[in-house]
């Protein structure tokens, strides 16, 4: 290790998915230094999963020539309703976790202090604080992904509810009697617009004879369901009009989705963000732009910026990291 390394604090930022972990190791200025990613294996239980974020995060400082001691403060997003100041996750659907003592775990495995968040918050934490410097007052961030969420800023500060559950905006109903969603729920806006959403609606089309060159993209035994984003948005650019109208109805109703937001909160400025976005930006968001204007209450989103985050799917290691440096400095200030 070099020498000059081995003084240096670190503070780490994980963003627990229900597919993959990715762990980044950052200055105590935010300065990203390297990253790690492991997949999650959700269905070998808590336990391994713990372990497994603990090995992502050791990957990532060793990558770095750092070691674990240097480490002050882990922030970590888990996909669904947390506890943050018992660090609980009290409910996450796609680990199938209950009541889980994440923070407990984990400092005890590592033995360094753990903040845990919900995941969508943290990306909204991340892009407010590193992308947008902390200027907007009030910040919406929307993220597509195999789920839908929100982050939300309000007075400079992030709002979680009576319940920590705010910022559900997935489960918003923009289509009364629509699809059903896995919430339970029928026309939710992830129902229509996530990514799970988007390729159903091509299942259906195709067994209804309808016809796309995306299955070209299938390795042998592989379904709809295995492909990615970006494999939408390679099938769009060989010019394959179903996928296409798809991507534009996500579009659409995401664009209903940020108008409702609009008239509800007038926030500075809304991001969109997630794998869907990551990867679709430029097939989908001067349709979102257009359709929030439209669907806005006239003159509401004057001056209201709506942009695509350039974190991209490290919006939430950002967040991770920005969480822990807040609870180190108010833990030393008090
Ligand atoms: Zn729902």
């Amino acid at each position: 290790m070099a020498d000059s390394n081995s003084k240096q604090d670190l503070i780490v930022g994980v963003d627990l998915g229900g597919t993959k972990i990715l762990a980044g190791v950052f200055t105590p200025q935010l300065k990203r230094l390297q990253t790690a990613k492991l997949s999650t294996k959700a269905v070998r239980g808590f336990e391994e999963v713990v372990e497994r974020i603990a090995r992502c995060i050791q990957d990532a400082v060793d990558e770095a020539d750092f070691s674990l001691k240097q480490v002050k403060a882990i922030g970590i997003g888990a996909p669904g309703a947390v506890d943050p100041s018992s660090g609980e996750v009290v409910f996450a659907p796609n680990l199938e976790w209950s009541k889980a003592p994440l923070k407990k775990a984990l400092e005890k495995r590592l033995e360094i202090p753990v903040f845990v968040e919900n995941d969508c918050n943290l990306c909204a934490l991340g892009v407010h604080e590193i992308e947008l410097h902390g200027k907007p007052r009030h910040m919406v961030g929307i993220f597509l992904g195999t789920g839908i969420g929100a982050g939300l800023i309000l007075d400079g500060h992030l709002y979680s509810g009576f319940n920590r559950t705010a910022g559900e905006i997935g489960h918003m109903v923009l289509q009364v009697g629509g699809p059903k969603c896995g919430c339970g729920n029928k026309g939710c806006f992830e129902a229509l617009a996530s990514r799970t959403a988007i390729f159903r609606n091509l299942q259906e089309a195709v067994k209804a004879g309808e016809k796309t060159s995306i299955l070209e993209l299938l390795g042998p035994g592989q379904s709809l369901a295995d492909l990615k984003s970006g494999d939408l948005r390679k099938a769009i650019r060989k010019g394959d009009k179903l996928v296409e109208k798809i991507v534009e109805d996500a579009a659409e109703y995401t664009g209903v989705a940020v108008a409702n937001v609009l008239n509800l909160l007038n926030p500075e400025v809304i991001v969109l963000g997630g794998g869907v976005i990551d990867a679709l930006k430029d097939e989908m968001m001067s349709i979102i732009v257009e359709t929030a204007r439209d669907y806005a209450m006239p003159g509401t989103d004057k001056g209201i910026e709506i942009v695509a985050s350039e974190l991209g799917d490290e919006a939430g290691i950002h967040g991770g990291a920005v969480l822990a440096r807040q609870r180190l400095k108010s833990a030393s200030s008090n």
